[in-house]
């Protein structure tokens, strides 16, 4: 991409937090600062102090109908938004783990877009005229409960950036990575050939691109029914996916050394 096409792609990103160090290490280093250094994406962040108007910058009260902790104060995040916005072209995200679940579909439709705002809450939250009055879209990355929206923030940001056309070296491998084409990925290795008794399967070190191609979707396949059977359920397969689904399905459980690293015994249940 030349510079031109890359000043063209520009997109910005306005964060808006009670916190702004903590996003420092996350957005210097690696993919996020090379893709704020090419120009690429703008991303700034704010301390929602900024809008506060009394002598503490206070940006949090008691909430009515008493009960613990502190909610953010409606007034600096509606100036914020009021002052950061630029025009049509701005969409407003707040984080919350009462959103809508973020997906890697998700991060690709909110990585086309110019103009985003994300809000972070702390405390117990936002007064809920801020989403409401803002339109925003609230975003959950989660079914739990964090101690503020900095860290779904950034994985937001991230997910969305490296989505964004130049900021990846080689562009296939977000479209290879799980979820982008409703699986999950296929085993990677890299060398040695052996290590400590494992080997990587032979077909990988073949050079038949075909035979490798083949193998790779068989896997992707094999590893999304046996990790994310919910996933290869809404898939769209093709017919030779149907095949080498049969295949998978025929030869059984997967050998113990491809199988999934669970930690201890825990599952999804709990
Ligand atoms: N009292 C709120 C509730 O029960 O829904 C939770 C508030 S949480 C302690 C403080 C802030 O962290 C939220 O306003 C939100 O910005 C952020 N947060 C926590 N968990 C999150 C999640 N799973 N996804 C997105 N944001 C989250």
């Amino acid at each position: 991409m030349s510079l031109r096409e890359a000043k063209k792609a520009l997109k910005r990103f306005d964060v808006l937090t009670l916190f702004p160090g903590m996003f420092q290490g996350p957005l210097q280093e690696s993919i996020l600062r090379r893709a704020q250094e090419s120009g690429l994406v703008e991303i700034r962040v704010h301390d929602l102090r900024s809008w506060t108007s009394d002598r503490h910058h206070v940006a949090d009260d008691q909430p009515y109908g008493g009960g613990a902790g502190m909610v953010l104060k409606p007034e600096p995040a509606f100036e914020a938004v009021d002052d950061l916005r630029q025009g049509q072209s701005t969409k407003v995200i707040v984080l919350s783990p009462q959103g809508i679940p973020f997906s890697q579909g998700m991060a690709a439709r909110l990585a086309e877009e110019d103009h985003l705002i994300l809000l972070c809450g702390r405390y117990e939250g936002f007064d809920d005229r801020i989403p409401r009055g803002l339109q925003a879209l609230e975003l959950s990355i989660g079914d739990y409960v964090l101690t503020g929206g900095e860290v779904p923030a950034l994985v937001v940001l991230d997910a969305m950036i490296r989505l964004i056309p130049g900021v990846l070296g080689d562009s296939t491998s977000s479209q290879t990575d799980s979820f982008a084409a409703g699986l999950l990925e296929y085993p990677q290795y890299t060398r040695p050939p052996v290590y400590r008794g494992m080997a990587v399967p032979p077909i990988l070190l073949s050079g038949d691109h075909k035979a490798i191609a083949r193998w790779r979707r068989k896997e992707a396949i094999r590893r999304t029914l046996e990790r994310r059977p919910d996933l290869l359920a809404r898939a769209a397969l093709s017919g030779s996916d149907r095949e080498l689904l049969a295949e998978v399905e025929e030869e059984g459980a997967a050998p113990p050394e491809a199988g999934p690293a669970r930690d201890g015994k825990l599952t999804t249940e709990q």
